[in-house]
């Protein structure tokens, strides 16, 4: 048992519900090793009363953390009537430009800490600011993906690295725009690029192709990089955000976004399709059955007016779904699969809109926002699976949460209602201590680093605001 790690905890939430008296055991790595349910405490480590697995946050781009707040006025650019997603993206644009790999660093650092606060214990992160922001290449072509996994190290948090395939300005394969100079590779460059990332990437990092939407990337260069790319990694493209990009979807390719993957690319369990927001029922089926991530971002979708996902319909059909903080106008699970929840009851008038079997809505919603993430990021993490009757193990991350039974939210809470009132409770963070890769990164709410990189987060960003 030599650097084994022992722990007990009074209830671990597992993929069947919580289970009693469990003893965790993780090994040097940094891994599960095994978790047995009506075990003895004896001299393991304490852990607390509630422990559920980390939530895995799907998709994130770490730089609009620092634009947060900054396209909340009518017209802000001018010369717009109504202000919509196409503006909000000129004054992402407009940001992306400053951006180079330390600030980058200091932006990400910042972010993933207050993930990790909230509960995150791993990112899935949409790159697209590869080059210079003249458009060239850095001296390292993958200098701002190393910053990326740098950020990650810096704080602790697991990441799945997405370099971005961005290659026309729109379904026509029109040429990019200048401020779009530093999201373009080819596909050659591409596939080197991801063949850096992958070397560069270390323990609880991984990576995985990532294509920007339907509207950036020809379907030819789409099969150049999956036929090149043979090994499982996930896959994640953006589509069907805006009804403007079905449209011209319909009209250039004589297929709805999503139908057109499903006609066209060999869409499986290895693929997330990043908001997904405009399916009809053929396409919610078609991802049903093939298996595939839908990956919801209720607080940026709400604050882009991109449109409801139909989570009802889709959940019973047997879809798959995780969140992710996108935009990260907030940083933050409960308050993503509150959104996620809320948005489905605003409209249909309704209450206790997401369901599983023997599930309460908050179980229901995290059950699959961990089963889904964690398939989103192809990483070894997510639920402490079950080896049999008696024992939970394998070879899985060791993440976990454990909350602070004597938030408010928590207390003379039974296991009934300990998801839902961490879900659907206040917003004091009910999260005690956060562990990844068998780490601790948050104790008693906190990151032991958040002075330090706070302040170089603000200096960061005043000088982006020269
Ligand atoms: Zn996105």
């Amino acid at each position: 048992m030599d650097g084994i790690k022992r722990y007990f905890a009074d209830h671990v939430w597992m993929v069947d519900g919580w289970h009693l008296d469990v003893a965790i055991d993780i090994d040097a790595s940094g891994h599960f090793v095994a978790l047995v349910p009506r075990s003895e405490r004896g001299d393991r480590d304490y852990l607390g009363r509630w422990v559920v697995p980390g939530v895995p946050n799907l998709h994130s781009h770490a730089f609009q953390r620092a634009m947060a707040g900054l396209a909340e006025r009518r017209g802000h650019l001018g010369g717009h009537e109504q202000d919509s997603f196409w503006t909000w993206r000129e004054v992402m644009y407009a940001f992306a430009q400053v951006v180079e790999p330390e600030s980058l660093q200091a932006i990400a650092a910042q972010l993933y800490l207050e993930m990790l606060e909230a509960g995150y214990t791993h990112v899935c992160e949409f790159h697209y600011l590869h080059h210079a922001p003249n458009g060239k290449p850095y001296a390292d072509p993958a200098a701002m993906s190393r910053a990326l996994l740098a950020a990650a190290d810096e704080v602790g948090i697991g990441i799945t690295l997405l370099p971005v395939l961005y290659m026309s300005g729109g379904f026509d394969g029109r040429p990019l725009s200048e401020r779009q100079q530093r999201f373009r590779c080819d596909v050659d460059q591409y596939l080197r690029l991801l063949e850096t990332v992958e070397q560069a990437c270390g323990p609880r990092h991984n990576a995985g192709l990532c294509f920007h939407s339907l509207r950036a990337v020809p379907e030819a260069s789409m099969r150049a990089v999956l036929e090149a790319s043979l090994a499982p990694r996930p896959v994640h493209i953006h589509v069907a955000e805006q009804q403007a990009e079905v449209l011209e979807c319909v009209a250039v390719r004589g297929a709805r976004p999503v139908q057109w993957l499903l006609n066209n690319m060999p869409l499986d369990e290895r693929w997330s399709l990043i908001h997904a927001t405009h399916v009809d029922a053929d396409e919610i089926a078609g991802m049903a059955r093939q298996g595939v991530v839908a990956g919801l971002c209720p607080s940026t979708e709400g604050n882009l007016g991109d449109g409801l996902f139909p989570l009802e319909q889709f959940m019973k059909v047997g879809g798959r779904f995780g969140i992710g903080s996108d935009s990260h106008v907030s940083v933050s699970p409960t308050e993503e699969l509150r959104w996620l929840e809320y948005g489905q009851r605003l409209v249909s008038q309704r209450r206790n809109i997401a369901f599983s079997t023997n599930r309460s809505t908050g179980e229901a919603l995290l059950t699959y926002a961990i089963g889904g993430g964690a398939q989103a990021s192809g990483a070894s993490i997510g639920w402490f699976e079950e080896a049999d009757v008696d024992a939970y193990t394998q070879g899985s991350r060791a993440d976990l949460i454990v909350l602070d039974e004597t938030a408010p939210a928590l207390v003379a809470r039974d296991k009934p209602a300990v998801i839902d009132s961490w879900l659907f409770s206040g917003n004091r963070s009910a999260i005690r201590h956060v562990m990844v890769g068998g780490e601790w990164r948050v104790r008693e709410g906190l990151h032991p680093q958040r002075l330090r990189i706070a302040q170089r987060y603000a200096d960061t960003v005043s000088a982006l605001k020269g």
